[in-house]
């Protein structure tokens, strides 16, 4: 066995397999994958196979096209079959929400270049005429879905991977992961030891138990999972005969999905009454066994099943698969550089190995080699979990995600499984109040404030939700008197030491301010792509405060330790920050009522250290509210008594709370834009207008210059522009086409409506050649291509009289 080599990857199932191909593919032939027994040995050689490009996540979505297309590449450079069966796929809808997510997904796939189709019931009974269409109202066809042989894939790969010049040794249990003082890894197996420059988890089933040995929790949970194959269905055996087989049925409300097997049919649950499994380890004895039937928990689904094809009643029971396998707590995978860890990567709760393995091989490769990916990876970024997270957090979390697999996702919805997690010292004031919560990153956070007639419980909907007056009259309050809200869910680093200034001025494109000032500014990758949106506090010349997203925190940390230098240190205070940002026209009168600090002397732009009512602070005069605003930063052991102080000045004064809708309402009076929203690594500065927050002047080498300089010079392909949408029930919420003519031009980042304007608004990307300040376009939305007109000037102080003033 080698005993050196620059990877080691652990795990030879399907997604150890695909890194290890890509690895080879993106040009590192010198690297090895590690397997305790055979290939396939864990969740992989049981599952069904089945693929599909459907996920609410548009880049996931388009990472599991490129999985799709991958196949036929796999089959050529191999030789081998995949068993590849393009048959098609249907999922049904049987009502209003579920059709409105279907028909929103087919939007988004107008601009991915997906040819997927809305089909009418009638053409569902045609084109699957193993369903039964009673109760159903539409579908979404897509033609990419389809199955194949797990184990032929896998073997696939791991060919197409010894051709690039990988070794695969199997047999060959990892033991230990022991980190030498240079970050190079010796991998300890039962065969020997292994030393590798870097160390990929692809263990599967067994990647806690793999990243215990390198001292790493990973956050995911192996469910139990079943699906039945039955013997000759007659239907399918005459649609063969005219040489047909049978599309995938995903059916929603019978949480089911079922294709064609052999010539029979295989269908599979996800069902409610679901069982976590190995929850406190999974044991090493495990590999080519099932689990024991188990038809009580699935009983209702199957019931269901008969009645939505019928066929299934009368076929009998060939075999039943029930196995393992693993889920995250939102059920994307955990991918890439493990914060907080030196060349140590996971490739792990990869819960549909065959719609999802190509392109998590892909991604983790290029991070790997090219020190990036090509496009925003958060939504499966294993940095979006933080230390926050439990095994007692996970395992109810990935229980509900097993549940809502088949559930509409809404876009405003909250989902309630191990809740409260976090709070902070204003919980309890907040919910007497009235506060109806959502969960940002653990931390629970009012989205607004119900009166006593409303209820505490967000209706979850595609169009505009109960939460519409809580959230126009916290509006309201904010541009005409004074709003009072949180600023703990910032995401909040201390940048410190004689070299502070100097690293920040590296790290940052934009300008850092002078000790009393604060600056905006973008962070760029290498290839000068957004991946943060910063403000930057000075409080004095070595002492900095950065203010960003707080569910980034571990992506940014994992960053600045990346980039970390002698002489100067950073720190996520995140949570030992905390306090409130007050905004609005009686915002100053506010803050001048509780203290005796010269309030009128801070400019917009200014940071000072303040004592409020008793306690110290430092307040920034900036609001992404867009209005006169102060964000008051102090300790959280202090944070009631500042609130005493606030709420007593305010009252007088019209004061009232205002939650995340109201905020996110009040930033599109502005054209303000929202991390992970206008700003994401998908984008850039030119393309995003962050571009005028570069200090192009400063003479530092920035990271991500020389690419932001190029597209300077270039100008950007396309750009963000805000819009009018003539929208009456339904606004925007992120990725529906923009259409010019019939021709889809762009897709909106993020929308709303604004209370204040009374107008519905979207932020969307167009071609440059396009660009015209009455551009006049069409947005889609639920369906519907609703009448958009550009707009150019701010709804509210556009000239910035209030927020400057
Ligand atoms: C019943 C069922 C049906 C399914 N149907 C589908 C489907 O239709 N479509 C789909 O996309 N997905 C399906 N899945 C999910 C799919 O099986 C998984 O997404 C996929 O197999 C995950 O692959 P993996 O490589 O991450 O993990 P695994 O397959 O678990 O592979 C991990 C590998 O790591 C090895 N390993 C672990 N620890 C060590 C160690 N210490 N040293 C060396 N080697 C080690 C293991 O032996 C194993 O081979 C199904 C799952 C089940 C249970």
């Amino acid at each position: 066995m080698k005993t050196t080599t620059r990877v080691v990857v652990i795990g030879g199932g399907v997604v150890g397999c695909s890194v290890l191909y890509h690895l080879t593919k993106l040009g590192w032939s010198d690297v090895m994958l590690l397997e305790r027994n055979e290939l396939t040995s864990g969740s992989t050689w049981h599952a069904a196979g089945g693929f599909h490009t459907l996920n609410g996540d548009t880049n996931m979505a388009a990472l599991q096209g490129y999985t799709i297309r991958l196949y036929k590449e796999l089959e050529a450079i191999t030789g081998m079959s995949c068993g590849l069966h393009h048959v098609g796929g249907v999922t049904l809808a049987d009502n209003r929400d579920r059709m409105d997510m279907l028909v929103a997904e087919r939007a988004k796939h107008r601009y991915m270049g997906l040819e997927t189709e809305i089909v009418t019931p009638e053409e569902i009974a045609k084109i699957a005429p193993v369903t039964n269409t009673a109760g159903i109202i539409g579908g979404l066809y897509d033609p990419l879905d389809g199955h194949l042989d797990p184990s032929g894939t896998t073997h696939a790969y791991a060919k197409a991977a010894r051709m690039g010049g990988a070794t695969i040794e199997t047999h060959c249990k990892v033991l230990e992961t022991n980190q030498r003082p240079d970050g190079s890894w010796d991998v300890v197996t039962d065969k020997g030891t292994v030393h590798a420059e870097h160390v990929v988890n692809a263990a599967g089933l067994w990647a806690r138990e793999v990243g215990a040995m390198a001292g790493v929790y990973f956050p995911l949970h192996p469910m139990e999972h079943q699906y039945i194959v039955t013997e000759d269905v007659p239907l399918i055996l005459d649609m063969a005969k005219d040489g047909l087989e049978h599309p995938h049925v995903m059916d929603p409300a019978g949480e089911s999905y079922l294709r064609q097997e052999g010539r029979g049919l295989c269908i599979g649950f996800y069902e409610q009454p679901c069982r976590p499994w190995a929850v406190d380890s999974t044991p090493w004895d495990f590999g080519h066994e099932l689990l024991p039937d188990d038809f009580d928990k699935i009983e209702d689904s199957i019931a269901f099943a008969y009645r939505r094809f019928p066929a299934l009643e009368k076929a009998g029971v060939k075999s039943v698969i029930h196995g393992p396998f693993t889920f995250a707590p939102d059920g994307n995978p955990l991918v890439g550089p493990v914060p907080g860890m030196r060349n140590y990567w996971s490739a792990c709760a990869v819960m549909a190995g065959f719609s999802q393995g190509g392109g998590v091989g892909l991604m983790l490769a290029q991070w790997m080699i090219e020190g990036e990916t090509e496009r925003d990876t958060f939504a499966m970024d294993c940095a979006r979990f933080g230390s926050w997270v439990t095994p007692g957090y996970t395992r109810p979390k990935v229980i509900e995600n097993y549940q809502k697999r088949f559930s509409v996702s809404y876009p405003n919805e909250e989902l309630p499984a191990a809740r409260p997690l976090r709070t902070t010292p204003m919980y309890d004031i907040f919910d007497q109040m009235g506060a109806v919560w959502g969960a940002q990153y653990g931390l629970e956070v009012p989205n607004y404030f119900a009166q006593d007639d409303e209820p505490r419980y967000e209706t979850p909907s595609f169009r505009r939700s109960n939460a519409w007056a809580a959230t126009a009259r916290e509006v309201q309050a904010v541009r005409q008197a004074v709003g009072i809200n949180e600023v703990q869910n910032f995401g909040k680093y201390r940048v410190c030491g004689a070299n502070a200034r100097a690293w920040l001025d590296r790290i940052m494109a934009g300008r850092v301010p002078a000790p009393g000032r604060l600056s905006l500014t973008p962070m760029l990758s290498e290839k000068g792509r957004l991946i943060g949106d910063f403000t930057i506090s000075c409080l004095a010349e070595d002492q900095f405060t950065l203010t960003a997203s707080y569910g980034a925190q571990d992506f940014h940390m994992r960053w600045f330790q990346r980039h970390a230098e002698a002489g100067v240190r950073v720190e996520n205070i995140s949570d030992r920050l905390t306090g409130f940002q007050i905004a609005g026209p009686l915002a100053r009168d506010v803050l001048a009522a509780c203290t005796r600090c010269d309030v009128a002397a801070l400019r917009f732009m200014d940071v000072a250290r303040m004592t409020i009512g008793m306690v110290d602070c430092v307040v920034q005069r900036v609001s992404y509210t867009g209005d006169l605003g102060y964000e008051i930063y102090c300790d959280p052991m202090a944070q009631r008594a500042l609130w005493q102080a606030l709420w007593a000045a305010g009252q007088p004064m019209g004061m009232r709370p205002f939650g995340m809708r109201a905020m996110m309402s009040l930033r599109l009076d502005k054209f303000f834009g929202s991390w992970g929203r206008e700003f994401s690594p998908d984008y850039t500065p030119a393309e995003t207008g962050m571009d005028r927050f570069i200090a192009w002047k400063k003479p530092t080498q920035f990271i991500g210059r020389a690419a932001a300089e190029a597209e300077r010079a270039q100008g950007p392909a396309r750009q963000l522009v805000t819009f009018e949408v003539d929208a009456t029930d339904a606004d925007v919420v992120a990725y529906e086409p923009i259409w010019m003519g019939d021709q889809v031009v762009g897709f909106c980042t993020s929308g709303g409506y604004s209370h204040h304007a009374g107008k519905s608004i979207a932020y969307g990307f167009v071609p440059s050649d396009q660009l015209r300040d009455d551009l006049q376009v069409e947005i889609e939305v639920l369906g519907q291509r609703l009448p958009a007109r550009r707009i150019t000037t701010a709804l509210f102080d556009a000239d910035g009289a209030r927020m400057r003033g």
